[in-house]
């Protein structure tokens, strides 16, 4: 397809080509200086103690939860709204992902009441997710965890740069895991990052990135090593120099292209405040968001797949955030009789539409989104 307008688009310029063009001509291409730079920096810029670049923020969160000893007999709450990896994370150590349902049709992140409700003795932690990039309501869940002991994981994969009373989201929590998957706010291709304010899981997290092996190629090529012993079971979920050349070059950008995208969610949100048939949420979150998506919710007498189809014939690329987990087969058949319905989540998973939103869209692309949102609802009545 040759969207008019699509979903997201890349902010790349000649400053990532440079960066790119300078590792390749350094000829060391896998971890070293360009990644050391890069998490130092991400670290600086979350406030955290520890960073941790890594391929992709699957493999962040699978860390995140080995990190923190989840295995088999253990259960992690989860949201059922967000992409599949926060669940799939749980399940690669063997523990179950029990589902939560979400606050209200105002804040579709998980929901501290449902949370407390679906605790047990075998629950080990939470994972949250900031979806869109406007943050859970940390200060209630946090309560929650203290409370019952547990840990806390945040899926900050929407959240780059959200805060809250000048803290920033991946503080939260005993670990947070960014992606910089293509299409979100700061992009390296596959990528990710963990970050922990916790000196004991970053000396976890530091030997299961490589192998369990006590020093790096880099180490080696620095003449800092010249062995290593394997002492814990490890993985190869590392980054290479290519990939954090960009991610710091990104970084660079990100506080105004997040400015950016705050401005143009307050230009959709004039706009769409007299369609009627729709309704937008997070309207009053308190704090920054990273405004990685604009989700509204249809109205029950719009079709959606209808108007899913009219926007495109327009030439704009939509989506949906999320299908739950929860109806996913393979979940249907790990979960069987103890599948719960999780009616927000439900509700939302079957009205939401996310529009167009991205830094180096202009007024005019929102003023035609908008104006195809119009078209598109009226000829998209049941
Ligand atoms: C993109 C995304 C992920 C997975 O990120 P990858 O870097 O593609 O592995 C996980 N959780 C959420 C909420 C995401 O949006």
């Amino acid at each position: 397809m040759n969207w008019r307008i699509p979903l997201s688009d890349v902010d790349f310029d000649d400053a990532e080509l440079q960066a790119v063009t300078d590792v390749l001509k350094s000829k060391w291409l896998t971890m070293g200086a360009e990644t050391q730079r890069f998490e130092q920096a991400f670290a600086s810029f979350i406030g955290v103690k520890h960073a941790f670049a890594v391929s992709n923020a699957t493999v962040a969160l699978h860390l995140a939860n080995a990190a923190l000893g989840i295995g088999a007999g253990d259960e992690v709450l989860v949201p059922s709204l967000t992409f599949v990896a926060t669940a799939n994370a749980v399940k690669y150590t063997g523990a179950t992902p029990v589902f939560v349902d979400i606050t209200s049709k105002d804040d579709l992140s998980i929901s501290p009441t449902a949370i407390e409700a679906a605790i047990t003795p075998a629950t080990k932690a939470i994972t949250v997710m900031h979806y869109g990039g406007y943050l859970c309501d940390m200060e209630a869940i946090n309560a929650i965890a203290g409370k019952h002991h547990l840990a806390v994981i945040e899926d900050a994969a929407h959240a780059p740069g959200t805060e809250l009373n000048g803290k920033k989201a991946g503080t939260f929590s005993d670990a947070a895991c960014f992606s910089f998957f293509s299409n979100k706010n700061l992009v390296t291709g596959e990528g990710g990052m963990i970050v922990t304010d916790r000196d004991d899981l970053a000396d976890k997290i530091r030997l299961m990135r490589s192998h369990g092996m006590t020093t790096l190629t880099w180490d080696r090529h620095k003449g800092h090593a010249h062995s290593y012993d394997v002492v814990a079971l490890g993985y190869n979920y590392r980054i290479d120099e290519i990939r954090s050349a960009l991610g710091l070059t990104q970084l660079g950008k990100l506080p105004k292209n997040n400015e950016r995208r705050r401005e143009i969610t307050n230009w959709y949100r004039a706009q769409l405040s007299e369609v009627d048939e729709l309704t937008i949420p997070y309207l009053q979150r308190p704090g920054l968001s990273a405004a990685h998506l604009f989700p509204i919710l249809l109205d029950s007498k719009i079709d959606r797949t209808a108007f899913i189809d009219q926007m495109k014939q327009r030439g704009i690329q939509t989506s949906i955030h999320y299908p739950p987990i929860h109806q996913f087969t393979y979940y249907r058949q790990q979960n069987g009789k103890n599948n719960k319905s999780l009616p927000l989540t439900e509700s939302v998973g079957q009205r939401e539409v996310t529009l167009p939103l991205y830094p180096t869209m202009s007024a005019e692309d929102v003023k035609q989104v908008v104006n195809a949102i119009k078209d598109s609802i009226s000829s998209a009545h049941k």
